[in-house]
């Protein structure tokens, strides 16, 4: 387990490397915020060059071994894995509803489920690590093999932070290779304990877990020598960073970035369920803060009003409040920075002459909430499909409800975007769901659902919404294996081969 000692309430984190939990080499540290309080829970180590150096050092040794462990062993450690997380997944709810503020009932704990089925599932692949047989010819044996590539760098963000780990090292480790994960600052807490989870059953130095700042720990990290293959999941903007670096060294490099993802609701989709599917696809119970809400609303113009005035209504009943209450619905936003962006964007709104701000707004300057980094969900209407609201990714409960009329015109709008990961679309008529879902460019589209996510789905976006799968057995085999062909001439010329 990772050590928790009392400094001045918080307790004391360290960082998994090698087997050891260890402090970072520079001895500096970062505190971790409850956003839901603004209380300091824990402080961890502050990670740099010099720790990113002693885990790749320790994953490139671990990987002698596991690369040769029998994937089917491997599995079964990824299994036990799954079964340890499942019978203390409580510990784990709390802990990320605590470090992230989102509500422990709508996210946190099937946030936490989550893991224990991420770690199931990988677990239960180990055999499909499988190759091919290539016909040559009746003389030569030609087959592929599905090889590890080697130490794994992986970075993650705090908006699910051990679902997004889980899925970097549940597949990683399973194709046999070794892994060096870079938590995010502001959400460690839950990503370290799975460590320590991992750790019980996994030989040192498969799993190294750092934590430190991005620039710092995970710049040194993107940019190390020893490290093989670049998994990246957070915004667009360090994704290129990150790219650049794998550029420099042809490393391959998987990017689950960011979204800006339309929803479509046609006229005869004018109903209750399709309001709460709404609501689900646009994330506001996560404050909105998942690279896959639907956060461009395109209503259609008969049913604008009358739907958004249902939208008001349910969303008005959302509970916010302390993320560790069963009632809560909607938590806090991660961090001040954040907030401010947030706010920024909902004052800009404000100004915008040609929008209506429908409900919502500004934060509550005082009572209960104004104590953690509380955002409401607010909701413009007619703002254009130009503005900065509509365009760019505001990762808060801000919706833009945008009108149109012509199905080409809201396909077009819906592709007008540099962002292609997710899109909704809602009617009773099948011919047009198919022909919206085949038209716009996004990795996921969901007709009449808002969420759905479940393992052995290909998960990924197009455009600058990222490069390759997870979730899914051909995202383990694209993203963590190699191919390598072997091709054997079984008539050699001194005779064939016996
Ligand atoms: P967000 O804005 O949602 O925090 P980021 O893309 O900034 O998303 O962060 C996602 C992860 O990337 C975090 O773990 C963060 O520490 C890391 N990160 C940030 N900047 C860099 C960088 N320059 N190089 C490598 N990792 C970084």
């Amino acid at each position: 387990m990772s050590v928790a000692m009392d400094t001045g309430g918080a307790r004391k984190e360290r960082m998994l490397i090698g087997g050891d939990w260890v402090d970072s080499v520079g001895g500096g540290g970062l505190a971790v915020e409850n956003p839901g309080n603004r209380s300091v829970i824990a402080h961890i180590p502050r990670g740099g060059a010099e720790d990113v150096d002693r885990a790749v050092a320790a994953a490139t040794e671990a990987f002698k071994t596991w690369s040769k462990t029998v994937p089917r062993d491997r599995g079964r450690i990824l299994l036990k894995i799954a079964d340890a997380v499942e019978a203390r997944v409580e510990e784990l709810a709390r802990i990320v509803a605590e470090e992230t503020g989102n509500a422990i009932r709508t996210q946190a704990r099937p946030e936490a489920n989550g893991v224990a089925d991420i770690f199931r599932y990988f677990g239960g692949l180990a055999s499909e690590l499988k190759g091919e047989t290539i016909p040559f010819g009746e003389h030569v044996l030609s087959y592929t093999r599905r090889e590890p590539i080697g130490v794994v760098g992986a970075i993650i963000p705090w908006n699910a932070p051990v679902m997004l780990g889980a899925l970097k090292i549940a597949p990683a480790l399973c194709a046999g290779n070794t892994l060096v994960l870079k938590a995010a600052e502001d959400a460690p807490l839950g990503v370290l304990w799975m460590a320590s989870i991992c750790q019980e059953f996994l030989p040192d130095g498969v799993l190294n877990v750092l934590t430190g700042l991005g620039e710092e720990c995970g710049a040194a990290l993107s940019k190390h020598p020893g490290i093989r293959k670049l998994s990246f999941t957070g915004s667009t903007e360090v994704g290129k960073l990150i790219m650049r670096e794998a550029a420099a060294r042809i490393v391959p490099v998987s990017l689950e970035l960011g979204g800006k993802s339309p929803s479509i609701v046609y006229p005869d989709a004018d109903e209750d369920w399709v309001v709460d599917g709404i609501i689900a696809a646009m994330r506001f119970t996560r404050q909105s803060q998942s690279c896959t809400a639907g956060s461009r609303l395109f209503l259609h113009a008969d049913i604008f009003d009358s739907f958004l005035g249902k939208l008001a209504d349910k969303v008005k009943t959302l509970k916010i409040g302390d993320p560790l209450d069963e009632e809560t619905d909607m938590g806090a936003v991660i961090n001040e920075k954040q907030f401010r962006k947030v706010c920024g964007y909902v004052e800009e709104g404000i100004k915008q002459p040609d929008a209506e701000l429908l409900f919502g707004g500004m934060p509550p300057e005082a009572g209960p909430l104004s104590e953690g980094y509380f955002a409401i969900p607010t909701v413009f209407a007619n703002p254009s499909n130009d503005w900065r609201l509509a365009r760019e990714e505001i990762f808060g409960p801000v919706l833009c409800a945008i009108r149109w009329t012509d199905e080409e015109e809201v396909i077009r709008m819906a592709n007008e975007s540099h962002y292609g990961l997710a899109a909704y679309v809602w009617t009773h008529d099948i011919g047009r769901a198919l022909r919206a879902a085949h038209a716009i460019e996004a990795g996921w589209v969901q007709v009449n659902q808002g969420l759905g996510q479940s393992p052995g789905h290909s998960y990924g976006g197009t455009k600058q919404s990222g490069i390759g799968r997870e979730f899914s057995l051909e995202g383990m085999l694209d993203s963590f294996t190699q191919r390598k062909n072997v091709t054997v001439n079984v008539n050699t010329p001194s005779g064939p081969l016996t």
